[in-house]
Protein backbone atom coordinates (compact mmCIF):
# COMPACT_ATOMS: atom_id res chain seq x y z
CA UNK A 1 0.00 0.00 0.00
CA UNK A 2 3.23 2.57 0.53
CA UNK A 3 2.26 5.96 0.68
CA UNK A 4 -1.34 5.46 -1.02
CA UNK A 5 -3.62 7.79 0.85
CA UNK A 6 -6.66 6.19 -0.66
CA UNK A 7 -6.66 2.79 -2.16
CA UNK A 8 -9.82 0.68 -3.79
CA UNK A 9 -10.13 -2.45 -4.57
CA UNK A 10 -12.45 -4.13 -6.95
CA UNK A 11 -15.20 -2.17 -6.08
CA UNK A 12 -18.78 -2.72 -7.23
CA UNK A 13 -22.07 -1.34 -6.57
CA UNK A 14 -25.67 -2.58 -7.79
CA UNK A 15 -28.38 -0.24 -7.80
CA UNK A 16 -31.19 -2.98 -8.37
CA UNK A 17 -28.68 -4.43 -10.64
CA UNK A 18 -27.31 -1.77 -12.64
CA UNK A 19 -23.51 -1.16 -11.51
CA UNK A 20 -23.33 2.11 -11.12
CA UNK A 21 -19.48 1.11 -9.86
CA UNK A 22 -18.85 -2.02 -12.20
CA UNK A 23 -15.25 -3.70 -10.58
CA UNK A 24 -13.59 -0.29 -10.12
CA UNK A 25 -9.48 0.11 -8.95
CA UNK A 26 -8.19 3.17 -8.06
CA UNK A 27 -5.22 4.14 -5.98
CA UNK A 28 -3.81 7.60 -5.14
CA UNK A 29 -0.61 8.61 -3.04
CA UNK A 30 -0.74 11.39 -0.23
CA UNK A 31 -0.43 14.95 -1.57
CA UNK A 32 -1.57 14.43 -5.11
CA UNK A 33 -4.31 16.71 -6.62
CA UNK A 34 -6.34 14.08 -8.90
CA UNK A 35 -9.05 14.83 -10.98
CA UNK A 36 -11.81 12.60 -12.11
CA UNK A 37 -13.83 12.87 -15.35
CA UNK A 38 -16.07 11.44 -17.10
CA UNK A 39 -19.40 11.28 -19.53
CA UNK A 40 -22.80 12.45 -17.03
CA UNK A 41 -23.45 9.06 -15.45
CA UNK A 42 -20.11 7.60 -15.66
CA UNK A 43 -20.90 6.98 -11.77
CA UNK A 44 -18.04 9.81 -10.63
CA UNK A 45 -20.74 10.98 -7.87
CA UNK A 46 -21.08 7.78 -6.66
CA UNK A 47 -17.09 7.11 -6.35
CA UNK A 48 -17.59 9.64 -3.82
CA UNK A 49 -20.18 8.73 -1.79
CA UNK A 50 -18.76 5.35 -1.31
CA UNK A 51 -15.83 6.71 0.00
CA UNK A 52 -17.34 9.13 2.97
CA UNK A 53 -19.73 6.65 3.61
CA UNK A 54 -22.67 7.71 2.05
CA UNK A 55 -23.59 4.71 0.08
CA UNK A 56 -22.20 1.03 0.87
CA UNK A 57 -20.79 -0.92 -1.59
CA UNK A 58 -22.42 -3.90 -3.08
CA UNK A 59 -18.34 -5.71 -3.70
CA UNK A 60 -15.03 -4.19 -2.88
CA UNK A 61 -12.64 -2.58 -0.47
CA UNK A 62 -12.04 1.06 0.55
CA UNK A 63 -8.67 2.02 2.06
CA UNK A 64 -8.03 5.36 3.68
CA UNK A 65 -4.53 5.74 4.75
CA UNK A 66 -4.56 1.86 4.93
CA UNK A 67 -7.75 1.59 7.25
CA UNK A 68 -10.74 0.13 5.95
CA UNK A 69 -13.53 2.43 5.37
CA UNK A 70 -16.34 -0.25 4.81
CA UNK A 71 -19.50 -0.32 7.38
CA UNK A 72 -18.12 3.27 8.60
CA UNK A 73 -21.02 5.69 8.48
CA UNK A 74 -20.84 9.13 7.34
CA UNK A 75 -19.70 10.98 10.35
CA UNK A 76 -17.27 8.15 11.36
CA UNK A 77 -15.56 8.82 7.58
CA UNK A 78 -15.01 12.57 8.38
CA UNK A 79 -13.80 12.44 11.90
CA UNK A 80 -11.12 10.31 10.26
CA UNK A 81 -10.11 12.71 8.24
CA UNK A 82 -11.77 12.82 5.06
CA UNK A 83 -13.61 16.60 3.96
CA UNK A 84 -16.50 16.54 1.19
CA UNK A 85 -17.44 19.49 -0.53
CA UNK A 86 -20.87 18.73 -2.53
CA UNK A 87 -21.84 21.23 -5.57
CA UNK A 88 -24.10 23.90 -3.83
CA UNK A 89 -22.60 25.86 -1.45
CA UNK A 90 -23.62 24.96 2.03
CA UNK A 91 -22.68 28.29 3.89
CA UNK A 92 -24.57 29.74 6.40
CA UNK A 93 -26.49 33.36 4.51
CA UNK A 94 -26.85 34.84 7.56
CA UNK A 95 -23.80 34.66 9.04
CA UNK A 96 -20.69 36.76 8.12
CA UNK A 97 -17.69 35.40 6.10
CA UNK A 98 -15.63 35.56 9.47
CA UNK A 99 -18.61 33.71 11.17
CA UNK A 100 -19.34 30.94 8.95
CA UNK A 101 -15.04 30.06 9.41
CA UNK A 102 -14.99 30.67 12.99
CA UNK A 103 -18.15 28.24 13.35
CA UNK A 104 -15.82 25.39 10.92
CA UNK A 105 -12.80 26.15 13.14
CA UNK A 106 -15.13 25.24 16.34
CA UNK A 107 -17.02 22.71 14.98
CA UNK A 108 -16.06 20.04 17.71
CA UNK A 109 -16.80 23.14 20.24
CA UNK A 110 -20.65 23.88 20.40
CA UNK A 111 -22.28 26.25 18.42
CA UNK A 112 -23.31 27.84 21.46
CA UNK A 113 -20.23 27.98 23.01
CA UNK A 114 -18.62 29.58 19.71
CA UNK A 115 -20.49 32.86 19.78
CA UNK A 116 -20.30 33.40 23.41
CA UNK A 117 -17.17 32.90 24.24
CA UNK A 118 -14.20 35.03 22.75
CA UNK A 119 -12.33 32.87 19.88
CA UNK A 120 -8.70 32.12 20.94
CA UNK A 121 -6.02 33.19 19.61
CA UNK A 122 -4.72 30.42 17.57
CA UNK A 123 -8.64 30.74 16.38
CA UNK A 124 -7.88 33.91 15.11
CA UNK A 125 -4.83 33.08 13.40
CA UNK A 126 -6.15 30.33 12.15
CA UNK A 127 -9.20 32.75 10.47
CA UNK A 128 -6.78 35.15 9.37
CA UNK A 129 -5.15 32.81 6.99
CA UNK A 130 -8.05 31.32 5.93
CA UNK A 131 -9.50 34.59 5.16
CA UNK A 132 -5.88 35.41 3.53
CA UNK A 133 -5.63 31.94 1.66
CA UNK A 134 -9.67 31.95 0.50
CA UNK A 135 -9.27 35.37 -0.86
CA UNK A 136 -12.22 37.12 1.28
CA UNK A 137 -10.13 39.04 3.64
CA UNK A 138 -11.83 42.13 2.35
CA UNK A 139 -15.07 40.78 2.68
CA UNK A 140 -14.32 39.20 5.86
CA UNK A 141 -17.42 41.22 7.77
CA UNK A 142 -20.11 41.05 5.18
CA UNK A 143 -23.04 38.16 5.37
CA UNK A 144 -22.16 35.32 3.22
CA UNK A 145 -26.00 35.98 1.46
CA UNK A 146 -23.93 39.09 0.16
CA UNK A 147 -20.55 37.04 -1.78
CA UNK A 148 -21.49 36.18 -5.70
CA UNK A 149 -21.57 32.14 -6.17
CA UNK A 150 -17.78 31.90 -6.69
CA UNK A 151 -17.24 33.49 -3.78
CA UNK A 152 -19.93 31.07 -1.73
CA UNK A 153 -18.08 28.50 -3.42
CA UNK A 154 -14.40 29.51 -1.80
CA UNK A 155 -15.96 30.26 1.60
CA UNK A 156 -17.44 26.71 1.44
CA UNK A 157 -13.58 25.33 0.65
CA UNK A 158 -12.24 27.41 3.58
CA UNK A 159 -14.75 25.83 5.54
CA UNK A 160 -13.61 22.30 4.81
CA UNK A 161 -9.86 22.95 5.17
CA UNK A 162 -10.88 24.70 8.51
CA UNK A 163 -11.53 21.54 9.75
CA UNK A 164 -8.30 20.10 8.64
CA UNK A 165 -9.15 16.88 6.58
CA UNK A 166 -6.10 15.03 5.20
CA UNK A 167 -8.19 14.45 1.91
CA UNK A 168 -11.04 16.86 0.24
CA UNK A 169 -13.20 15.89 -2.12
CA UNK A 170 -14.46 18.52 -4.12
CA UNK A 171 -18.14 17.66 -6.98
CA UNK A 172 -17.96 20.07 -9.45
CA UNK A 173 -16.78 23.12 -8.11
CA UNK A 174 -16.79 25.26 -10.67
CA UNK A 175 -20.38 24.28 -12.45
CA UNK A 176 -22.15 27.75 -13.13
CA UNK A 177 -19.49 30.20 -12.52
CA UNK A 178 -17.89 32.92 -14.35
CA UNK A 179 -14.55 32.78 -15.80
CA UNK A 180 -13.01 34.70 -13.31
CA UNK A 181 -14.87 33.22 -10.65
CA UNK A 182 -13.36 29.58 -12.28
CA UNK A 183 -9.57 30.44 -12.29
CA UNK A 184 -10.13 31.31 -8.79
CA UNK A 185 -11.17 28.32 -7.27
CA UNK A 186 -8.63 26.37 -9.66
CA UNK A 187 -5.66 28.44 -7.93
CA UNK A 188 -7.36 28.23 -4.53
CA UNK A 189 -7.13 24.25 -5.07
CA UNK A 190 -4.38 24.75 -6.42
CA UNK A 191 -2.83 26.70 -3.27
CA UNK A 192 -4.52 23.68 -1.11
CA UNK A 193 -2.71 21.43 -3.40
CA UNK A 194 0.67 21.98 -1.33
CA UNK A 195 -0.65 21.18 1.57
CA UNK A 196 -3.46 18.74 1.34
CA UNK A 197 -4.21 15.71 -0.74
CA UNK A 198 -7.21 16.60 -2.95
CA UNK A 199 -9.92 14.67 -5.59
CA UNK A 200 -11.80 17.06 -7.60
CA UNK A 201 -14.38 15.86 -9.79
CA UNK A 202 -15.02 18.24 -13.00
CA UNK A 203 -16.84 18.42 -15.94
CA UNK A 204 -15.33 21.71 -17.47
CA UNK A 205 -12.36 20.80 -19.46
CA UNK A 206 -10.91 24.49 -19.91
CA UNK A 207 -10.88 23.98 -15.93
CA UNK A 208 -9.46 20.37 -15.80
CA UNK A 209 -6.59 21.98 -18.19
CA UNK A 210 -6.33 24.76 -15.51
CA UNK A 211 -5.46 22.61 -11.65
CA UNK A 212 -4.81 18.99 -13.47
CA UNK A 213 -1.83 16.54 -12.86
CA UNK A 214 -2.61 13.15 -13.28
CA UNK A 215 -6.35 12.85 -14.55
CA UNK A 216 -8.79 9.55 -14.25
CA UNK A 217 -11.16 9.00 -16.34
CA UNK A 218 -13.88 6.90 -15.48
CA UNK A 219 -16.57 5.15 -17.89
CA UNK A 220 -19.49 3.29 -17.16
CA UNK A 221 -18.59 2.71 -13.56
CA UNK A 222 -15.03 1.70 -14.03
CA UNK A 223 -11.40 3.44 -15.13
CA UNK A 224 -11.15 3.77 -18.02
CA UNK A 225 -7.33 5.44 -18.34
CA UNK A 226 -5.31 7.75 -16.27
CA UNK A 227 -2.43 10.53 -17.31
CA UNK A 228 -1.56 13.87 -17.94
CA UNK A 229 -4.33 16.00 -19.78
CA UNK A 230 -2.41 15.43 -23.02
CA UNK A 231 -2.39 11.65 -22.38
CA UNK A 232 -6.37 11.24 -21.91
CA UNK A 233 -7.39 13.64 -24.25
CA UNK A 234 -5.57 12.10 -26.65
CA UNK A 235 -6.47 8.43 -25.87
CA UNK A 236 -8.35 7.09 -28.47
CA UNK A 237 -11.06 4.99 -26.51
CA UNK A 238 -11.50 8.53 -24.27
CA UNK A 239 -12.12 10.65 -27.59
CA UNK A 240 -14.93 7.86 -28.43
CA UNK A 241 -16.39 7.85 -24.87
CA UNK A 242 -16.76 11.60 -25.35
CA UNK A 243 -18.02 11.53 -28.91
CA UNK A 244 -21.44 12.91 -29.58
CA UNK A 245 -21.53 13.54 -25.51
CA UNK A 246 -19.49 16.12 -25.08
CA UNK A 247 -16.04 18.45 -25.87
CA UNK A 248 -12.98 16.93 -24.17
P1 LIG B 1 -21.97 10.98 -12.46
O1 LIG B 1 -21.75 11.71 -11.18
O2 LIG B 1 -20.71 10.50 -13.11
O3 LIG B 1 -22.81 11.75 -13.44
P2 LIG B 1 -23.53 9.15 -10.82
O4 LIG B 1 -22.57 8.55 -9.90
O5 LIG B 1 -24.39 10.24 -10.28
O6 LIG B 1 -22.79 9.64 -12.16
O7 LIG B 1 -24.51 8.02 -11.38
C1 LIG B 1 -24.02 6.87 -12.03
C2 LIG B 1 -25.19 6.03 -12.47
O8 LIG B 1 -25.85 5.44 -11.35
C3 LIG B 1 -26.26 6.81 -13.22
O9 LIG B 1 -26.75 6.01 -14.26
C4 LIG B 1 -27.32 7.04 -12.16
O10 LIG B 1 -28.59 7.17 -12.75
C5 LIG B 1 -27.22 5.80 -11.31
N1 LIG B 1 -27.55 6.03 -9.90
C6 LIG B 1 -26.91 6.87 -9.06
N2 LIG B 1 -27.46 6.82 -7.83
C7 LIG B 1 -28.49 5.93 -7.89
C8 LIG B 1 -29.44 5.43 -6.96
N3 LIG B 1 -29.45 5.83 -5.68
N4 LIG B 1 -30.34 4.54 -7.40
C9 LIG B 1 -30.34 4.10 -8.69
N5 LIG B 1 -29.46 4.52 -9.62
C10 LIG B 1 -28.54 5.43 -9.23
MG1 LIG C 1 -22.22 13.71 -10.50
Amino acid sequence: MGNNILEIENLTVSFDGFKAINNLNFSMEAGELRTIIGPNGAGKTTFLDIITGKTQPTEGRVYFQGRSLLGQSEHKVARLGIGRKFQTPRVYLNLTVRENLDLACNRSKSVLKTFFSKPSSSDKRNVAGLLETIGLFPKAELKAALLSHGEKQRLEIGMLVAQSPDLLLVDEPVAGLTDEETENVGSLLIALAESHSIIVIEHDMEFVRQIARKVTVLHQGSVLCEGTMDEVQNDPRVIEVYLGSEEV
